[in-house]
């Protein structure tokens, strides 16, 4: 061990016995002075828990300069607290000044409301609800990567930059280098554009996760993926992170029970990593959620088809700003509905209408619902949409012909079906989504370090 380093508070607090001459760097974040004796909280962003550090007398010629922020530097003894509340703190030996904080710092109080904090995205991540999320997301990402690497799923990147606006949603940011403002009234001619094509920003990865499990059988990705999504809603972002598994030899049965075990594998390891998140969430953000978390470890998750969930929403009493009629895409009262108040769980809803799903998802033999499912949670409604893909080459090209896609540009989807074409499944879960089921918090803007929602991108 080497006592002269500096050390991080996270690994401080799991010492065994005191230690002397420790170095610690860390901002202040509460300052408590009496005659004899000062206390700093100090947090060095590592973990959720402050560090008590100890001044005496001697060193009070600069306490009027530790303020609340201020980034300091501590060298002292590492003793047993005498107070309670914590185990150990820093007897100071020597303390100095790294960055100063003036009273002008935004972040001064203990509780600031959530919307207050989307107004300076570049300095929330230091408040204890932000850099717990932001601990989080990380911790998460991880377990995601383990999840898929323990099944022998490779990890796959998908193109940021596309042809193909994956699934004609019509949703979709243009990449450019022409000057649309040179080019006046005239209509933009991409052929003269960069890549010679007019390009997007991918909605999915989905369609080269494809092309990639027809070679290695089991992938996934994990990227950004961009939605010009116009409304604004507490679980839309223009960018957002998906995780995106696609299997060979796989089909819609296999492909639930896939999402099912991933699902609960996240909802698990919150629970036994990230013991400091979650009881943070549950006391301080939605109380109640560790209990949530462990009971959908060991429930089942429910399914039903889409004919049967539009039978139970019109049946239901229930009154819908959408009512809701057969072929009618589910709005997000109707998912919270079902999963929230009908049956108070997680539903896979399966087989929906092929109007309403991407053109890929294989057509069912009533010749009018397609292999499709996604996954409700309370709260947050959608989560995961995915599908067993259409395999035949003439059923995928007569949906793409239905749905009016340009079969020069999606050639090599097709070829996929030419050449050894296989049953295969994927789905999509959106982390942030993910995120908010696990964490409890209500807003998306609220779980990702920098939102970008329509009017909103500055930083
Ligand atoms: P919704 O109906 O809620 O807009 P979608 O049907 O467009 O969702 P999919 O295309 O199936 O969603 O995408 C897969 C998953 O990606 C969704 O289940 C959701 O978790 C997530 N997702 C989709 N759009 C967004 C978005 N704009 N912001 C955050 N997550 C999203
Ligand atoms: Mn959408």
């Amino acid at each position: 061990m080497h006592y002269f380093e500096r050390m991080k508070i996270k690994d401080v607090l799991q010492i065994e016995n005191p230690m002397q001459d420790m170095i610690i760097l860390g901002w202040v974040r509460t300052k408590r002075v009496s005659k004899n004796i000062a206390f700093l909280e100090v947090n060095d962003g590592s973990t959720l828990q402050n560090l008590q550090v100890v001044l005496s007398p001697d060193e009070f010629s600069l306490l009027d300069e530790v303020t609340i922020g201020v980034a300091i530097k501590a060298i002292g003894d590492l003793v047993k607290s005498q107070g309670g509340g914590q185990k150990w703190e820093i007897q100071v030996k020597e303390l100095s000044i790294e960055g100063s904080c003036p009273g002008d710092y935004p972040i001064q109080k203990k509780r600031h409301s959530l919307e207050y904090l989307r107004e300076i995205a570049h300095l929330r991540p230091r408040t204890n609800n932000f850099a717990v999320i932001n601990r989080f997301r990380s911790k998460v990402s991880f377990a995601i990567h383990q999840f898929f690497q323990s099944k022998g799923f490779y990890y796959i990147h998908s193109p940021l930059i596309t042809g193909n606006d994956g699934e004609g949603a019509g949703e979709t940011f243009t990449v450019t280098t022409l000057d649309s403002q040179l080019l006046g009234e005239k209509k933009i001619d991409y052929t003269e554009d960069f890549f010679g094509t007019h390009t997007f920003l991918a909605v999915t990865g989905q369609l080269e996760g494809e092309v990639l499990a027809s070679a290695l059988g089991d992938v996934y990705t994990f990227g950004p993926t961009f939605r010009a999504e116009k409304s604004n809603t507490y679980r839309h972002l223009a960018e957002f992170w998906m995780i995106e598994p696609e299997m060979a030899f796989c089909n819609l049965r296999e492909n639930m029970r896939v999402m099912e075990e991933f699902i609960k594998y996240l909802c698990g390891y919150a629970l036994n990593h990230c013991q400091e998140e979650m009881e943070f969430f549950d006391k301080w953000i939605d109380s109640g959620r560790i209990q949530i978390l462990e009971s959908i470890v060991n429930s089942s998750f429910g399914v039903v088809t889409y004919t049967d969930a539009v039978t139970i929403l019109q049946k239901s009493g229930a009154e819908f700003a959408y009512p809701i009629v057969w072929g009618m895409d589910l709005k997000s009262e109707h998912e919270r509905y079902l999963t929230e108040s009908y049956f108070q769980k997680p539903m896979l809803v399966i087989n929906y209408p092929k109007e309403i799903k991407p053109f890929y998802a294989r057509l069912n033999e009533d010749g009018k619902t397609v292999a499709a499912v996604d996954l409700l949670v309370p709260q947050v409604g959608e989560i995961i949409g995915g599908s067993q893909r259409e395999e035949r080459y003439e059923m995928l090209e007569e949906r793409m012909q239905e749905s009016s896609l340009d079969f020069e540009e999606l050639y090599w989807y097709l070829d996929l079906r030419r050449w050894g074409s296989v049953t295969h499944s994927g789905f999509g879960l959106g982390f942030e989504r993910m995120l908010m089921y696990l964490s409890g918090m209500k807003n998306i803007r609220d779980v990702i370090a920098f939102p970008r929602t329509p009017g909103n991108a500055k930083f």
